[in-house]
């Protein structure tokens, strides 16, 4: 641990003496590594929070804003790679001694935005990223990337591996 003071880290000493202010945030910077399964955000991408910090009485904070930042991963259905950008609205209470798990702790009168935007990343980064929308895949005959060779073996539109597999691309 650095004896530095972490710059997603917001005093709030001051709204929660008056509640109902409010403070604006736009901070970037990089969080380490995210990752699920099939994609993740990369421990040097620059990630941006912003939003608004308000006081809703002496010991609760809000914060509304949104984390973005891009991911990148392994498509689905040909195995090469696939990238985005995730944009993630979030709304979160922070208390200085929450009774919830669903409300983030107030340290020192000190919001930090790490562990928030972390949690909103890592719940939003694709489990099934897809290259493009329509991303033909491998054939399952030959293993053939459908996108860049036409291997000649026809496409089973009535196996039902494809309709599963179309099912969880529609979910995307
Ligand atoms: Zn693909
Ligand atoms: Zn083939």
């Amino acid at each position: 641990m650095s004896s530095l003071v972490s710059h997603w880290s917001i005093p709030v000493a001051e709204l929660l003496r008056h509640p109902g202010t409010r403070r604006e945030v736009d901070l970037s910077g990089d969080l380490g590594d995210i990752r699920v399964t099939a994609s993740r955000v990369r421990p040097a991408v620059e990630i941006q929070v912003g939003g608004t910090i308000k006081s809703l009485d002496n010991v609760t904070v809000e914060f509304r804003g949104t984390v973005r930042a891009p991911w990148d991963g392994e498509c689905r259905r040909c195995l090469g790679p696939a990238e985005g950008d995730l944009t993630v609205d979030v709304h979160e209470l922070f208390e200085r001694a929450p009774e919830s798990e669903d409300i983030y702790p107030l340290l020192a009168d000190r919001l930090d935005l790490e562990p928030l935007a972390r949690d909103a990343l890592y719940l939003e980064l694709p489990q099934a990223p897809l290259c493009k929308a329509d991303c033909q895949g491998l054939c399952p005959e030959c293993g053939a990337d459908r996108n860049t060779v036409d291997c000649g073996h026809a496409v089973d539109e009535l196996d039902p591996r494809w309709d599963a597999l179309r099912e969880l691309g529609e979910k995307n």
